[in-house]
């Protein structure tokens, strides 16, 4: 079969129209009418950070200009229109991940903030010296590193879930890490290498069958699946606005009421407090209680607007749009000669390495270094990653210092599929 030949074209995609309804999605987004290089932009490093909507640029740009004013602490107009809007924000969040209540919904900075704060919190209020947290080997850094700086306070045991050799969790090993002394379970939703979709629930039961609470990483799930904290029952859930088409410096942390009133605070200054003394301070109810000093509250319209974009489109359409083009790029991508594709399969976030074609005979052929790839590709106007992608432990395990990954958003079209075959493909013809 040529790597042109239309038998490998899966049934023609789900079409995707922009939250007003009108077009492709594409026009929504200022951004990809750029030219890189003196050609057309292909943007695909999705899984780093998405683009904006003009809807959400407008928003923000719209809040600066007419409504700024530090919230919650104001009796004047300004500051509560933009307190407002910023627990408005809120609302769309808890409504987003379907949470009971927005004392559960705490803004934080990102996925990296959220689950620090949690591991200090967690470990501080709940975790004793030789306890136990299980991570997996398929998690990102800052699902690794909080629990280690935890360590340096406390005599705290990480235990690893390996993968399969298709990389996917090995759900009997995980089944046989639970022990009396494990505390929590802190495992991601969605490899941001492999893409592979955890099945987060089965995951969560199993632990509370053993009475252990869970931490699900959302950063790479909640782009691209419908997040219901209820349906789920996880006891934290960490994601960033960034990741979502919203703004950076946002993200989310959830946590059942019952859990966030357990733990201390997480950082001290103004808002979390109730009275503050020389000798003794109160805090504030749930959420504000970890949400110390000036929040990001122009941002926090940047995210609901970004809510509000993706939910007039639907998770579920999103979800089959970017399966099916995630299958076709899987298929074209795996007719590149020396091509290897981490990971168990089709999905929006496809990491791999490319064998150079003319390696010594008998020999294991020599990969093109990730680093190259990406680079001369990048100059073929084509956005990609490539390195260790924050999960080392996982390059490890894979064996390989680095891969190049693609990832698709609901923007991403078929053309720049076949975009980034050919620059594969010409890149290969260099070496
Ligand atoms: N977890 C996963 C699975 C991720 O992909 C990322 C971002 N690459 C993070 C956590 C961290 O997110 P942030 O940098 O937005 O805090």
């Amino acid at each position: 079969m040529t790597s042109h030949d239309p038998q490998i074209l899966p049934p023609s995609l789900p079409s995707l129209t922009g939250a007003d309804g009108e077009g492709t999605v594409r026009a929504d987004f200022p951004i990809l009418a750029r030219q890189v290089y003196n050609r057309p932009l292909v943007y695909l490093d999705n899984a780093a950070t998405t683009q904006k909507p003009r809807c959400v640029i407008d928003a923000m740009t719209d809040e600066y200009l007419n409504v700024n004013a530090n919230v919650h602490r104001g009796v004047h107009y300004l500051s509560q229109q933009a307190t407002d809007l910023h627990e408005q924000a809120r609302e769309t969040v808890r409504r987003f991940i379907n949470a009971r209540s927005t004392a559960e919904i705490v803004f934080t900075r990102g996925t990296t903030e959220s689950i620090n704060l949690v591991a200090a919190t967690f470990c501080q209020a709940c975790v004793g010296d030789g306890d136990e947290i299980i991570v997996t080997e398929m998690e990102h850094h800052s699902n690794i590193v909080p629990w280690q700086l935890q360590q340096a306070r406390k005599d705290i045991r990480l235990r690893v879930c390996p993968i399969t050799a298709d990389g996917r969790l090995d759900l009997d090993a995980l089944g046989h890490l639970f022990t009396s002394r494990t505390r929590l379970l802190a495992c991601t939703a969605v490899s941001n290498v492999l893409g592979t979709v955890n099945p987060i629930r089965d995951i969560i039961a199993m632990a509370h069958a053993h009475g252990v609470p869970v931490l699900v990483d959302a950063a790479q799930a909640a782009p691209h699946m419908v997040l219901d904290v209820q349906a789920l029952d996880c006891d934290f859930l960490a994601f960033s606005g960034h990741k979502v088409y919203g703004p950076t410096g946002i993200g989310v942390l959830y946590g059942k009421e019952t859990w966030l009133d357990r733990l201390p605070p997480y950082m001290g200054g103004g808002e979390m407090i109730g009275k503050v003394t020389f000798e003794r301070t109160t805090f504030n109810v749930l959420p504000y209680k970890f949400e110390a000093g000036t929040p990001d509250y122009v941002a926090t319209t940047g995210l609901a607007r970004a809510i509000d974009y993706v939910s007039a489109i639907g998770l579920d359409a999103i979800a089959a749009y970017e399966h099916a083009l995630g299958a076709y790029a899987y298929e074209r991508l795996m007719q590149i000669p020396g091509m290897h594709i981490y990971g168990p399969g089709p999905s929006p976030v496809i990491s791999f390495n490319v064998a150079q074609p003319r390696s010594a005979a008998g020999r294991q052929p020599a990969l093109i270094h990730h680093l190259d790839l990406g680079t001369l590709v990048d100059h073929l106007g084509i956005a990609v990653r490539t390195g260790h992608h924050c999960a080392e432990p996982l390059m490890r395990r894979l064996g390989v210092e680095g891969t190049v990954r693609a990832s698709f958003a609901l923007y991403n079209t078929r053309a720049e599929v076949d975009a980034l075959a050919a620059a594969i493909d010409r890149v290969i013809t260099m070496f």
